[in-house]
């Protein structure tokens, strides 16, 4: 029998729907029936046992049903975010409830006097009237929509489709097609893991008997989408495992003189990091690996022993950094340590000196180590023997531009890593093709960061503190969200501050001004006076967000830190405290700041740990945002929600790396089956990472 491939069912051919549904439903991003039937609910509405009116508790999510009695629309005088107020009220045996909504006009048309409806919402208790805020309403127009009186799936629509001709739709298109799907998961996994099979899954997911037949439902779906985004990364990691790598021979001589000219020994956490570098550098397998460590752990010169040892294997390497002021601080420093040895380095960022005499170095291989920006991967820069690509800040770049250095050489060793911190279940889904090291402990004596949240009125508190601690020896940042003041927005800007300071409140004190517009070679000298301590206070942007080391700074001063996320807040405090003094961390707002910017405040307040910000922020933010954009290789789930499933990552890994490793599996066809469901559900929709 040939079984119609339901992704490949165009959507505008299932019952019910036609070309101007179609329309609507590829708003919805449904473009196949597998797309309809993988559109899985927001939310659940259970009517088996609704509550009369009377009895609903204030603070609960309940529905309710009644007979609409009236409605009403409002236009608020006053200019301002409300334009419209519209009101329904119900009744049913036992009293009345009013639901409400803002500036949604378009519902007028909808609440016809005489009907029964369901609304579901958060209870409120209003002037004395039982009121739900925006609630989720069905319209009953006849006895036969009571066939939806168990548990109602609810989905996340437009207004142009409503939830019961949705609902219909999925109907439909279950009625039809489930029975033809086929189970892409081995029989054996499914077992070994309890879950049910597919087809019962995506009916019990839409129309789930009761809230146990739900969980199954979503047991499944969850594994399968963890396991199919795993099954890609382990893919991905095998046929790069494949392939050889070079080996690097240990040279104890140098790598010995190189960790003796260090003025500190390694932590513990460091020197586990280090032997786990060795063995991949001389495995003869491509080393691919994840170095994560919150700030101030200390990973560069993990990555600087990396190049060290591709140098004395007669191999090039390169370390690519997202900003110019970091890779001319890694510049330096690897320098520094190279002083006792025949390698040579070089720092390649847009507007460079001598760029030609450089790209002609990198090429015939005379250079050793390339320090640069993103002007690294740019075409015409060729290498001679790439072996060992690092890149740090890795979050700031993209997957593309990962591979794209990686490029530049025959099967390099690449070591990238990352300082935002990245909760572990995370970093495993995220980057599941890497191997992952982690440095958990900070260097000897290091101490907590005084971190103060303060409003205006004690701006002249701090500042005569700041100035104490200069007094001492000590140097500070001020960081500005913008560059100029702009008229739209009362902010404080780095310029107009640094102004400000120079001629009233610091006229005696060294300052200086950095910021993103200026040229590289100014950025430089401010500092270079910066970092020899010439430069007393730096006032900033945020271009000294990631990466920079000074560790005589002692005070991260930060306004309108409400601009900012919990991510990069701990990264501008990760400036400081870089040394065994007593740091701090100074947040000023001014004026009124929102509930959610309060929330990431006091948490920051009280959190220093990297890795309990970053869970705090996903549970605020939810991990789409915790990484600000897609670009960064987020993967998008349908159903996954990676704090509630985290403990599946590893499960949903673990079968997938077991399945790759069995040999039987292969012959039967069962891996084109998740091949093909891979294809399925990656195609164009995330890119080849
Ligand atoms: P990050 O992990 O944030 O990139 P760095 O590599 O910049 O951290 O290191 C932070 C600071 O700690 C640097 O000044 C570095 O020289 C210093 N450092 C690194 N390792 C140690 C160590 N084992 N003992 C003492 N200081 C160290
Ligand atoms: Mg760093």
């Amino acid at each position: 029998m040939c079984q119609e491939k339901i992704d490949a069912i165009d959507i505008q051919y299932l019952k019910g729907v036609g070309p101007h549904r179609a329309e609507v439903l590829k708003k919805l991003g449904i473009f196949s029936i597998f797309d309809l039937l993988y559109y899985f609910p927001r939310d659940y509405d259970d009517r088996s046992n609704i509550k009369p009116i009377s009895f609903v508790i204030p603070g609960e999510r309940e529905t309710v049903k009644g007979v609409i009695i009236s409605s009403s629309e409002f236009r608020p005088r006053t200019r301002g975010y409300v334009r419209s107020i519209f009101k329904v009220l119900i009744r049913d045996n036992t009293g009345i409830l009013e639901g409400i909504w803002f500036n949604q006009p378009y519902l007028r048309e909808k609440f016809d006097t005489g009907k029964k409806v369901f609304f579901r919402g958060k209870i409120e208790i209003n002037r004395g009237i039982r009121q739900i805020n925006s609630p989720d309403f069905e319209l009953i127009d006849s006895e036969n929509d009571e066939i939806f009186l168990g548990i109602v799936p609810i989905y996340r629509l437009t207004q142009n489709i409503t939830q019961k001709q949705f609902r219909l739709l999925i109907q439909n298109a279950a009625d039809k097609y489930l029975n033809s799907i086929s189970d892409f998961l081995p029989v054996i996994i499914r077992k070994r893991n309890n879950l049910i099979a597919l087809e019962d899954a995506l009916h019990n997911i839409h129309f789930p008997k009761d809230p146990a037949c739900k969980e199954r439902a979503r047991t499944r779906l969850v594994f399968d989408e963890l396991f199919l985004f795993e099954f890609k990364m382990v893919y991905k990691k095998k046929h790069l495992l494949s392939k050889p790598g070079i080996k690097f021979v240990k040279n104890d001589n140098l790598t010995e003189s190189f960790l003796k000219s260090l003025p500190f020994s390694l932590t513990r956490a460091q020197k586990h990091v280090l032997s786990e570098i060795d063995l991949d550098l001389s495995s003869g397998k491509i080393m691919s690996r994840l170095l994560q460590g919150d700030v101030g752990s200390g990973k560069t010169i993990l990555a600087i022993y990396s190049l060290v040892l591709a140098s004395a294997n007669n191999y090039q390497s390169a370390i690519m950094a997202p900003t110019e002021i970091l890779a001319e601080q890694h510049f330096r420093n690897i320098s520094n340590y190279l002083l006792n040895l025949n390698i040579k380095i070089c720092l390649l960022i847009s507007g460079v000196k001598n760029r030609k005499e450089i790209e002609k170095g990198i090429s015939d291989g005379s250079i050793h180590i390339v320090v640069g920006t993103q002007a690294l991967i740019q075409e015409k820069i060729k290498f001679n023997r790439l072996g060992m690509v690092v890149i740090d800040e890795q979050h700031r770049f993209g997957v593309a531009q990962r591979g794209e250095l990686r490029q530049k050489g025959i099967n390099p060793h690449i070591l990238v890593m990352t300082a935002t911190p990245i909760p572990r279940t995370l970093a495993l889904t995220l980057y599941g093709d890497l191997d992952l090291s982690v440095i958990d402990e900070l260097p000897p004596g290091r101490q907590k960061i005084i971190t103060r949240w303060i409003s205006e009125s004690k701006r002249a508190q701090a500042y005569y503190f700041v100035r104490q601690e200069i007094s001492k020896g000590n140097q500070v940042y001020f960081v500005y969200p913008l560059i100029e003041e702009s008229e739209n927005l009362d902010l404080k800007a780095a310029s107009k501050m640094y102004e400000n300071f120079k001629r009233d409140v610091f006229p005696d004190l060294r300052l200086g001004l950095l910021h993103g517009k200026m040229k590289p070679l100014e950025k430089n000298s401010v500092m270079q006076a910066f970092r020899k301590g010439d430069i007393q206070m730096l006032i900033s942007t945020t271009v000294i967000e990631v990466g920079i080391d000074v560790p005589r700074a002692t005070v991260m001063f930060i306004e309108h830190p409400e601009r900012f996320g919990l991510a990069q807040l701990h990264q501008l405090r990760g400036r400081v405290g870089r040394s065994k003094s007593q740091s701090y961390c100074i947040l000023l707002t001014s004026g009124k700041v929102s509930l959610d910017a309060k929330k990431r405040m006091e948490i920051f307040v009280k959190t220093q740990n990297g890795f309990e910000l970053a869970e705090e922020d996903l549970k605020i933010r939810g991990p789409g945002e915790f990484f600000g954009t897609r670009q960064h290789g987020m993967p998008e789930f349908r159903i996954v929600d990676l704090i509630r499933d985290a403990r599946v990552v590893p499960v949903a890994r673990k079968e997938a790396f077991t399945f790759l490793q069995d040999e039987t599996l292969k012959k039967d066809n069962s891996i084109l089956l998740i091949e093909e469901e891979i294809k399925k559900r990656y195609s164009e929709k995330t890119e080849a990472s």
